[in-house]
């Protein structure tokens, strides 16, 4: 083809879960035009422990950088008009590293870990009456296996390697997005050592509500504070490419993948939510510029921060750690489907669970729960029960966990949504998408391009100051084309399922306690 644009363009690294990904999209019409995507290896080396190698995830960007710039260079697209580039990553995962040489201390813990339960536990005994909400003012959050800084303090008890990296000033803390830009930006022991706030709100080391690291809560977890990155908005030029196709191009956008798909959803306005199935699935709820707390399970979190002079826009937000991760263990684990798509067919032949339900309580239960002593179940087994049936209550479980989710929501903010706009690798699956409408009675849309997470990205890194290639006026942004889905049977079977659902999930607690 003789394919050429001229306007700018704009890349966004989505450094998810299961895979890596490059998107470069047409500033001006949001088009997506070419991407590259890797899948990233997890470890499972101990009951409850998952980890990825920071390396492999820093090859992966590498790769997926190169491979879509071939692509679009054959494509007769000039990667030259690439203006920016924005990062959106897996949050909490835990990564340390030895600034010197550059390499990481250990693997990186991956935020669904549970090898933290222990060190939870202990710290909940110095906090008065036990009270894992005790820091929620601050932070937004409960004292969790889920944040990063347990996983800093289980780094610092366990790897001697990094207490001495620590001792003589060498380690450097990040969540994936730091370990990225600060790769990118300087190779060896030159990089930029930041975050943004929206990753910061994820460590529970972060005052939401000053935008500073806490040193309260530092002394609390005893942490060094030498150790964590400088905090900038999600929106402002961080450094430039120091290597590769891309060399001298601006990281200038950087966010959460959540708060990433939030902002490529277009969910600018108070009351406007979506709700993304990856791994887990998290629905946000934008609460402008206002931090509201939950009572209800939900965690309190920095939704963006648009510019360095721009203010933060906060979400309520209800995390499910185990969304897709569930399919792949049916894929993996039990073999049941070669791959992961293949559960739509096997759940199709069915229709119906017949009355079997999976409570996917791998790494405990997050919201509205936080139940870390929860253990998976599948109940209801009859001679009947097929692996039909246990593909279906698998999806099932997915779409149940997010209307308790959306059920707290409600209750904590009171805008009860109209319909529930969606995105995410799972989305692709249509029968967990009427599934989803079926049990929440209200319509689930669906963007036509389904990668928000990094149009979110992409969108934070163009609209930086110094870059200004990308427009956020509400009247600029390009109104998104939808796939709907109506609820198809009556709210009373629908009541009735979500019911069952509920005695399930209470068969799963306290099962390891
Ligand atoms: P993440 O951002 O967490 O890496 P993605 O948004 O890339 O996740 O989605 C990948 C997840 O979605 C995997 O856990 C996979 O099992 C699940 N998944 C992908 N396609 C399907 C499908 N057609 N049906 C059900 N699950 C799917």
């Amino acid at each position: 083809s003789n394919r050429v644009i001229l306007g700018p363009l704009v890349g966004a690294i989505d450094q998810g879960t299961s895979s890596t990904r490059f998107l470069v999209f047409n500033a001006k019409t949001a088009e997506l035009l070419s991407h590259h995507q890797v899948e990233i290896k997890q470890k499972f080396p101990k009951e409850g422990w998952v980890e990825q190698d920071p390396k492999e995830i820093l090859r992966s960007v590498y790769e997926c950088v190169e491979k879509t710039c071939e692509k679009l260079t054959q494509l007769s697209i000039d990667i030259t008009n690439i203006k920016a580039i924005g990062v959106s990553n897996q949050r909490e995962t835990t990564v340390v590293w030895d600034k010197t040489t550059g390499e990481p201390l250990y693997n990186a813990i991956v935020w669904l870990d549970l090898r933290t339960q222990s060190t939870v536990e202990r710290l909940l005994k110095r906090i008065p009456g036990k009270n894992k909400n005790f820091f929620k003012n601050r932070t937004g959050l409960p004292l969790s296996t889920y944040f990063s800084a347990v996983k800093i303090r289980w780094l610092l008890d366990n790897v001697e390697e990094i207490r001495h990296a620590v001792s003589e000033g060498r380690a450097m803390f990040g969540t994936v997005d730091s370990w990225i830009i600060w790769s990118l930006t300087g190779a060896k022991n030159g990089g930029v050592h930041c975050t943004d706030v929206t990753n910061a709100s994820r460590t529970m080391l972060f005052n939401i509500h000053t935008l500073e690291w806490d040193t309260e809560l530092c002394q609390f977890f005893d942490i060094p504070m030498e150790l964590l990155p400088k905090v900038r908005s999600s929106s402002e030029i961080y450094g430039l490419m120091k290597s590769g196709a891309l060399t001298g191009v601006p990281i200038s956008g950087c966010l959460g993948d959540q708060s990433a798909a939030l902002v490529g959803q277009m969910c600018f306005q108070d009351g406007q939510a979506k709700n993304t199935y990856g791994t887990g699935c998290f629905l946000l709820c934008n609460t402008g510029s206002k931090p509201v707390l939950s009572d209800h399970g939900l965690l309190t979190t920095v939704a963006y921060k648009l510019g360095r002079d721009k203010p933060a826009c906060y979400a309520l937000e209800g995390s499910v750690a185990i969304a897709g991760a569930v399919v792949r263990w049916l894929r993996d684990n039990l073999g049941i489907v070669k791959t992961t798509e293949e559960v739509e067919k096997l759940a199709a032949e069915v229709g119906t669970s017949y009355g079997c339900y999976f409570v996917p309580a791998f790494s405990g239960l997050y919201a509205p729960y936080w139940e870390p002593s929860a253990r998976g179940i599948i109940c209801g087994l009859t001679q009947f029960t097929n692996r039909n049936h246990i593909a279906f209550a698998a999806l099932e479980a997915v779409c149940f966990q997010t209307r308790e989710i959306l059920d707290a929501m409600n209750q904590d903010y009171g805008i009860p949504l109209g319909q529930l706009q969606v995105d995410g690798g799972m989305t692709s699956n249509k029968i967990l998408m009427q599934l989803q409408a079926d049990i929440l009675c209200i319509p689930v849309v669906k963007p036509s391009m389904p990668e928000t997470t990094a149009l979110g990205a992409a969108m934070a890194a163009g609209a930086a100051e110094g870059v200004g290639v990308w427009s956020l006026n509400p009247g600029d942004l390009t109104a998104v084309t939808c796939e709907r889905f109506e609820p198809q049977i009556n709210p009373e079977e629908s009541e009735f399922r979500y019911a069952r659902w509920k005695k399930a999930v209470m068969k799963s607690m306290g099962w390891e306690s």
